[in-house]
């Protein structure tokens, strides 16, 4: 009676595992390899089978004699069956799939051949030997039929010893304790013919393949239902454990803010769930994994060259063809960071961070949108990690900022009018860094708001010792990133500075490029507006270059624009578009401050076309203050270098 209590009280936790876990499966893309749901019910049929044998063996209930026959050779069978199930499901998690195919065929066909044995014994009373009452007595068929269910386990066991480095450990002990258990229960079962440790044991192994299926849910990505950054560092760190040779590849999809903002963010996430599905289904080595936003990885063998090439080639593929959603053909840019395992000390912060420095670099270059992590990026990679922490030092040392100004130069007279504030920083090991090398860096690592903050404060300091000096010239000005004019508190903060100095805000003027002004924002049009309110000016910095869009020069109020040095040096061959752009700014009213001036032949070129005002290495290269504040408090003529 216990025994047929425990069965039914095991149906009742069977029934209830798998109806909670298929519910919780739907939607998930590891269907592929549920190890619950086929055992589950195998198992579930077992307890069916045994708890009917069970009940009419003891009298419970009362079965006319061939049927009682025949359930207890189904629940003979069940056995078998329900081990074939659970070690195949492992199997498929071991082996290829291939060898999982063939050993399928021939477990099948063993289990069929079983089964024909067994019901035609019915005939012959060899193996199985029943009463008058139907009830099974005795024969050699158990014994056969559980060397059978004990072969199934041996099978999986080697499979499991094949495969040892490859699975998780924790999947590996779930694995060896559910075949030793299973095994164990045959024995205890052929000594004593009590299945009561099969069938502990069995929903004991369920439950926790249960709690191990959970784990691996918490894994997944709620969007996209493929593995999460979680689940990417756990393979990597087994990467790392084992020296795998491996090609990682990380991807970014470039455009995908525009995406969102163009089409919604539902259809953003559409996107996203398409793109992680085609991902996946295209790997065959493994899952991808999506580690954050737009952000995904694929951990491959060691790939040959052109193994990545071909790989990066099927990504594109994907990307350019886009997906339809809703009738709108959504189609994007990515860009890959490749970095091949095992690196030089071969850990998991290195992956990462090569990783992460082989993207910013993507990033930063532009128009080169796969870029494989390689020994020549290693220098490199050192020098910008120098350089982050000089700016981390930088933002908290102010000394260690210098300003060099830059005069701007009236064309009809050489005098000087203005002068551009340009940043440098020193360092006594690394010397002078020039921004070309910096700015980007410190604009990811948002350094930027402090070091601009750093720059008002010491302009406002030159404007207010010298103010006899500057009260000549109409203004300094500053460049200010994206980040800044996008930040919500920056004119609070650069205003507090500038009002606390004492300097007179009219005397500054920032320089913008129109980049920073593509993304619209409400905190750009408030600092905008809180900044001109105090009769600071904004300049459009580097006009002509990629960006140019002729409507920010129309709805933003700019007096000044300044034409890129590219412009400039090339107008002595390309005279027609310089005096295009200048006939057009001429013609909206803008004064003109022409780059990159470095010679006699640009200066001619440049007064020819009108432009009134003038920066360049002809006249002066940025200089120290003491330089500057000489011309100035001089004759404020400036004598061209040679
Ligand atoms: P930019 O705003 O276009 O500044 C002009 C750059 O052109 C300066 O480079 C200047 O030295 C250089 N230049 C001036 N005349 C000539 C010339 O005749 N020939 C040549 N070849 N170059 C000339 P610099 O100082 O290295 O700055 C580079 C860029 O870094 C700047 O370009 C600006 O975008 C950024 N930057 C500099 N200082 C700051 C700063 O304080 N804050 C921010 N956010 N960016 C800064
Ligand atoms: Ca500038
Ligand atoms: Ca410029």
């Amino acid at each position: 009676m216990e025994l047929i209590a425990a069965e039914i009280v095991s149906f009742f936790i069977v029934a209830g595992i798998l109806f909670e876990h298929r519910r919780s499966q739907k939607g998930s893309i590891h269907s592929r390899e549920d190890t619950i749901t086929p055992v589950g019910f195998s198992y579930l049929f077992y307890l069916v089978v045994s708890i009917i044998t069970h009940l009419s063996m003891r009298g419970y209930l009362y079965l006319v004699p061939w049927f009682s026959m025949g359930i207890t050779l189904t629940h003979m069978l069940a056995i078998p069956t329900y081990i074939l199930f659970w070690m195949r499901a492992i199997e498929r998690r071991l082996l290829p799939k291939q060898r999982v195919r063939i050993l399928e065929r021939v477990q099948f066909g063993m289990l069929g051949l079983a089964a024909i044995a067994t019901f035609s014994d019915l005939a012959f009373h060899r193996l199985f030997i029943f009463s008058e009452a139907g009830r099974h007595i005795e024969g050699s068929g158990l014994l056969y039929l559980n060397y059978l269910s004990g072969l199934f386990i041996l099978i999986q066991v080697i499979a499991l010893f094949y495969r040892w480095h490859r699975i998780p450990s924790y999947i590996r002990m779930l694995f060896l304790f559910s075949s030793l258990f299973l095994l164990l229960s045959l024995v205890f079962f052929e000594w004593f013919r009590q299945p009561y440790l099969l069938g502990l044991s069995s929903t004991f192994m369920l439950l926790l393949s249960y709690l191990v299926w959970q784990r691996r849910e918490l894994s997944l990505d709620l969007l996209t239902r493929i593995p999460n950054y979680t689940a990417y560092i756990e393979h990597l760190k087994h990467v790392v454990l084992t020296h795998q040779k491996t090609t990682i590849l990380m991807l970014d999809i470039e455009n995908f803010r525009l995406i969102n903002s163009r089409y919604g963010n539902s259809h953003g996430d559409i996107f996203l769930q398409r793109f992680a599905a085609k991902l996946s289904a295209f790997n065959t080595q493994g899952p991808a994994y999506r580690l954050f936003g737009n952000r995904f990885a694929l951990i491959l063998r060691r790939q040959s060259h052109n193994g990545v090439v071909r790989i990066v080639q099927a990504i594109r593929a994907i990307t350019s063809e886009g997906f339809v959603i809703d009738g709108a053909h959504i189609t994007c840019h990515v860009n890959i960071a490749i970095v091949e395992t095992p690196l030089k000390t071969n850990t998991l912060e290195e992956i990462v961070d090569s990783l992460d420095f082989t993207m910013a670099e993507i990033k930063e270059r532009r128009r080169l949108p796969v870029i494989i992590f390689n020994q020549k990026l290693v220098p490199l990679r050192q020098r910008k990690l120098d350089i982050l922490s000089v700016l981390r030092r930088a933002v908290v040392q102010e000394s260690m900022v210098k300003v060099f100004y830059q005069p701007i130069i009236a064309t009809k007279d050489n005098r000087i009018v203005a002068a551009e504030a340009l940043m440098r920083i020193e360092d006594e090991r690394l010397g002078m860094i020039s921004p070309g090398e910096f700015i980007p860096a410190a604009e990811m690592a948002g350094l930027i708001s402090p070091l601009t903050e750093i720059m008002v404060r010491k302009v406002c300091s030159l404007l207010t010792r010298y103010a006899k000096q500057v009260a000549l010239i109409s203004h300094i000005s500053i460049n200010i990133s994206a980040e800044d004019l996008h930040s919500t508190d920056f004119s609070r903060r650069i205003l507090d500075v500038i009002e606390h100095s004492g300097a007179d805000a009219r005397k500054i003027s920032f320089e913008v490029t129109e980049s920073i002004l593509l993304t619209p924002s409400d905190s750009v049009e408030k600092n905008w507006k809180a900044i001109t309110d105090k009769g600071i000016r904004f300049l459009l910095d580097d006009f002509g270059t990629g960006y140019s869009n002729l409507e920010t020069l129309v709805s933003k109020p700019f007096d000044i624009v300044k034409l890129d040095r590219s412009v400039v040096s090339n107008a002595t061959n390309r005279y027609e578009l310089l005096a295009l752009i200048t006939g057009m700014l001429t013609h909206l009213k803008k004064g003109m401050v022409a780059e990159g001036v470095e010679t006699a032949e640009q200066l001619e070129v440049v007064k020819q076309v009108g432009i009134q005002f003038v920066q360049g290495y002809y006249f002066s290269r940025p200089v120290p203050e003491e330089q500057f504040l000489s011309w100035l408090s001089g004759t404020m003529f400036i004598i061209p270098q040679a």
